[in-house]
């Protein structure tokens, strides 16, 4: 490990510089302001491989991937090879146009990895956007644009999951059900459906997980009959839904809910931006259920989190629809840094680093390593359930280690382990009060048993703290 000294004066000097200026995302500022250190600010100078170098010379294991972009590890050299190469070549150019060599090669790369389903028109276009969210928006807008090509003017609505989450922007809030994020903005919001979600916690006494999709794609089967003519297109997001709480559901689902869409002419869109290359232990998750989308969403990884970039993926059909003498008709959604060079540079490295390493394979074995550290947490007296998907590890805290004796939102037993576990040298980043593990691919042995340690004792000391408090 290098020599580091400690600093601790200028960690402190730094926090106060920032909150000067800065306003975080997804934060209460007033936390990071509060004398008490409610939320601990954490300065970070560089990154490493799993692990984040902060200003205080200690190192911190990145147990979140950095908001589940990073794959293979901060400052990857391949990454930033490719990065400084594409930067003296071609930073940016607009991609109306014109063309260049790094957007049409990702768009060739992503189309040969895509999910395939046997019968199915394959998806044959990319559109590119430049976050998570604006990719979200393109899809949707391609939906119903789609049809009011066609003279087809009713179908003005979108079906999403109870509990899903497709990022902040109004169009993408609305088809959100995270109150937290939603409830004040609903005023503003166009109107979606939401379908009940295939989540395997909400089973019934008894019922299996795949049970509850099928019980859950009943529901949108009713839906879908009650509606069909007023819906564009389905939104969710396959396997995992990861801000609702890394909640998990039966591939079944998403093969049932497929039939469903084809049975009612609504396009499928998967949005796979969190849960895509290789995080749940398929290339995509869609790929569990042996399905494809009418329009794919992918955003975070694709870079190997170095550089923000969405792509959507379409069928031909959906692209020929565009197609006519009317300027009108065409999809003119835009945005300046569409298919900047520089995000897809990295995003064609990390598409190579994927192969290269054979990361699908490796993480089947990391998987495992991770089965076995979680699994003693199920007997822990305040673990309702432990949940994975093959990089992801969810931890659903309870009162009383059941699933009906949630903690008062009030006691803040997230947070508490946050801090705990932050100042162990382990950045989690609790989403209520589930904690995950979800690290970047080349977390080894090591870093592991540390951060199943540091969960442990982040969770008694924060039911301790809790208590006490
Ligand atoms: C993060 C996320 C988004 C939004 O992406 P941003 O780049 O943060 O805008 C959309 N959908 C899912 C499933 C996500 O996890």
């Amino acid at each position: 490990m290098d020599h580091i000294i400690a600093r601790d004066d200028t960690a402190a000097a730094w926090r106060e510089r920032d909150l000067a200026v800065l306003w975080h995302p997804c934060t209460q500022m007033r936390e990071h302001l509060d004398p008490a250190g409610t939320l601990p600010l954490l300065p970070v100078e560089r990154g490493e491989g799993a692990w984040l170098i902060g200003r205080d010379g200690r190192r911190y294991l990145d147990a979140i991937s950095s908001w589940w972009t990073n794959l293979f590890g901060h400052a990857e050299p391949r990454i930033a090879a490719a990065i400084a190469r594409q930067a003296t070549t071609l930073e940016h150019v607009i991609l109306a146009g014109v063309s260049h060599a790094p957007a049409v090669e990702l768009a060739e790369k992503l189309l040969s990895i895509a999910p395939r389903e046997a019968g199915r028109e394959p998806l044959a276009k990319v559109f590119y956007a430049d976050n998570g969210s604006a990719g979200v928006e393109v899809a949707l807008k391609m939906a119903f644009h789609w049809f009011r090509n066609r003279g087809i003017d009713g179908r003005t609505k979108f079906i999403a999951l109870d509990n899903g989450y497709h990022g902040e922007t109004l169009g993408a809030l609305a088809v959100g059900d995270i109150p937290l994020y939603r409830r004040v903005y609903a005023p503003l919001l166009a109107e979606a459906m939401f379908a009940p979600s295939p989540d395997a916690y909400l089973c019934e006494e008894g019922e299996t997980p795949a049970q509850r999709a099928h019980r859950a794609a009943d529901a949108l089967s009713e839906l879908l009959e009650r509606h069909a003519g007023e819906v564009c297109a389905l939104i969710l997001e396959p396997r995992v839904q990861c801000a609702g709480g890394m909640r998990m559901h039966d591939p079944a689902y998403l093969k049932r809910a497929r039939e469903l869409c084809d049975a009612h002419g609504v396009f499928l869109i998967c949005d796979e931006i969190a849960v895509g290359f290789g995080r749940t232990g398929t290339l995509f998750a869609s790929e569990q259920s042996g399905v494809q989308p009418d329009l794919l969403c992918l955003s975070k990884g694709l870079t190997g989190g170095a550089l923000p970039l969405a792509a959507v993926l379409a069928t031909q059909s959906i692209y020929d629809g565009f197609l006519d003498v009317s300027r009108e008709k065409a999809f003119l959604h835009s945005h300046s840094y569409t298919g900047n060079p520089l995000a897809c540079a990295a995003a064609l490295a990390s598409m190579a680093i994927l192969e290269q390493d054979d990361v699908i394979v490796r993480n089947g074995d990391t998987s495992q390593r991770m089965a076995t550290l979680a699994a003693p947490f199920a007997d822990h007296p305040h673990v309702a359930d432990v949940r994975q998907a093959g990089m992801i590890v969810a931890f659903e805290l309870t009162r009383r280690g059941d699933k009906r004796t949630p903690f008062d939102a009030g006691a803040r037993i997230g947070l508490r382990a946050y801090r705990a576990a932050l100042e162990r040298g382990v950045l989690l980043r609790p989403l209520g009060d589930v904690l995950y593990w979800m690290p970047p691919y080349c977390v080894d042995d090591d870093a592991l048993q540390l951060l199943a340690d540091t969960t442990r004792a982040a969770i008694d000391h924060a039911i301790e703290e809790a208590a006490c408090a």
